[in-house]
């Protein structure tokens, strides 16, 4: 009997596709799903690539269709499940054989499974893959973590399924450990950040400039030409183009403006704040998702206070693009700065241009702006990205229209949490003499905490006077 290159664990929306990936890749795959029934209908429905595919209900049967040793990837939701069905696996399995968790993991939880892993024989990598149902279908990003020799084992199926940019496939090795998981949470981070920063911008010209969706989308399918020329530049345009059935009014006028947050953007906020590297566009994100789903507070809110000034604003359609480039800048920025930090700490030695190269297509951020990015880091630098001379221009170019656009907002009423914290982390980054003297002085006041004397080495105290 034939046996599969590689088993898939789990056919919800991300492994059905990753899988079909895989039988389209020319690869034999082997599925297997907790609820038995989706096999039945994954096979079924596999049409001219049954011939590569083959599955079980049945968790040892499935084992045994693979060939050793054995790779399976895991693809179940995060957390508990993805312990449960290594769990399960584990008798299962031999040694050589490697377990791929495939999910969106918190890298702390990829830690531990390495850990409880070790000494098994069994192997372990956590890999990120971003680019949702498409990109699974047809070729993810995929940010690998784990050990080099069992990245070899995987390397071929791997980058062979993943999104290829200019022939290169969007597929890397990136360190160890948990180095792929985190990779994939700093870029869902970013991804939040980009999002907010666009919508935003879509507030600036509905509830500032009065524009209709229609018009917004064509604002947006032109910006898509420019320099902001992205996937999610591109899908903005499509979504405030649509029109809803029901009502025949467009679709965005009736979604309610509330979202939920499955745990990545959150997390790379926390391990921002955990490795002390300043990502407020990223936390900025995050936040505006907390306070979109406090609707009815909101609501109240405005009828004690009022909405913005609706219609009044006056701000050019080229200072809004420039302005959302300059934000793109610091959040991407911020995200790579957590990285750099991160890699440091952990000792992976993430390649920072690989990781902006990989992104560049299949994923939800992919944009033109991530190859200038990937060159950027091309010398091995991992400078924050405001260093580098190529963002040096684009944001001295740009960071007026930031500047413009926020203190519109500002001036408007119009909420703009991105922008705005994007901005004032571009003015603290060049502000060599800040102002947290002043902070250093109350530390010590209260605290005793000593501060340092400008030119001089060592800690100080200053006699305070008594105030009781
Ligand atoms: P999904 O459609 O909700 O499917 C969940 C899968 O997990 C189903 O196969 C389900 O099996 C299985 N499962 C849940 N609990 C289980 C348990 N305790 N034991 C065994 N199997 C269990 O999920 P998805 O959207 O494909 O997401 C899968 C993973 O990919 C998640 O980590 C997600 O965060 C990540 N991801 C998703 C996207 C996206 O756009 N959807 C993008 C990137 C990454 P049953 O059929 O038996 O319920």
């Amino acid at each position: 009997m034939q046996e599969a290159d590689i088993g898939l664990i789990g056919l919800g929306v991300m492994g059905e596709n990753l899988a079909l990936n895989i039988a389209d890749n020319g690869y034999t795959v082997a599925v297997y799903n907790r609820t038995a029934g989706k096999v039945d209908a994954f096979l079924d429905n596999a049409g001219p690539l049954r011939g590569n595919v083959m599955g079980s209900g049945e968790l040892a049967a499935f084992v045994g269709m693979l060939k050793r040793p054995r790779s399976v990837i895991i693809m179940v939701q995060a957390g508990d499940p993805v312990d449960a069905v290594i769990a399960q696996l584990r008798p299962l399995l031999a040694e050589g054989d490697v377990i791929i968790d495939a999910g969106n993991a918190n890298y702390h939880d990829t830690v531990r499974r390495f850990s409880e892993l070790d000494g098994t024989g069994i192997g372990f990598l956590g890999i990120g893959v971003s680019g949702g149902e498409e990109g699974a279908r047809h070729g993810p990003s995929i940010m690998v973590g784990g050990s080099e020799a069992q990245w070899k084992n995987a390397e071929a199926v791997l980058t062979a399924i993943a999104a290829k940019f200019n022939g290169e496939s969007c597929c890397a090795y990136l360190g160890t450990g948990g180095a792929g998981h985190f990779v994939k949470t700093i870029h869902n981070g970013i991804e939040y950040a980009d999002m907010q920063m666009i919508a935003e911008i879509y507030g600036v010209m509905r509830d500032g400039l009065g524009m209709t969706p229609d018009a917004c989308a064509k604002v947006f399918a032109d910006w898509n030409k420019g320099p902001l020329d992205s996937y999610l530049i591109e899908i903005t345009g499509h979504v405030l183009a649509a029109m809803d059935e029901k009502t025949g009014q467009p679709l965005v006028d009736v979604i309610v403006d509330a979202a939920g947050q499955k745990g990545t953007g959150r997390w790379s906020a926390i391990e921002a704040l955990n490795l002390g590297v300043s990502a407020t566009t990223i936390e900025g994100a995050v936040a505006a998702r907390s306070i979109s789903a406090i609707k009815a507070e909101r609501e109240r809110g405005e009828a004690l206070y009022g909405a913005g000034m609706k219609g009044k604003a006056t701000i050019s359609l080229e200072a809004l693009e420039k302005a959302l480039l300059a934000g793109k800048i610091a959040a991407y920025a911020q995200g790579f700065a957590v990285m750099a930090k991160a890699s440091e700490e952990h000792g992976w030695n993430l390649p920072l241009d690989t990781i902006a190269k990989i992104w560049r297509a299949g994923c939800i951020i992919r944009s033109r702006f991530l190859d200038q990015i990937s060159k950027a880091f091309e010398a091995g630098s991992s400078d924050n990205l405001l260093t580098q001379p190529s963002f040096v221009s684009m944001m001295t170019e740009s960071n007026g229209a930031l500047r413009a656009v926020v203190a519109t907002c500002a001036v408007n009423e119009l909420p703009a949490p991105c922008l705005s914290s994007a901005l004032a982390y571009f003015d603290a980054y060049r502000q060599g003499r800040g102002t947290t003297n002043l902070t250093q002085g109350q530390r010590d006041f209260f605290g005793a905490h000593g501060f340092r004397r400008i030119g001089e080495e060592g800690d100080f105290h200053h006699s305070w006077p008594s105030l009781v």
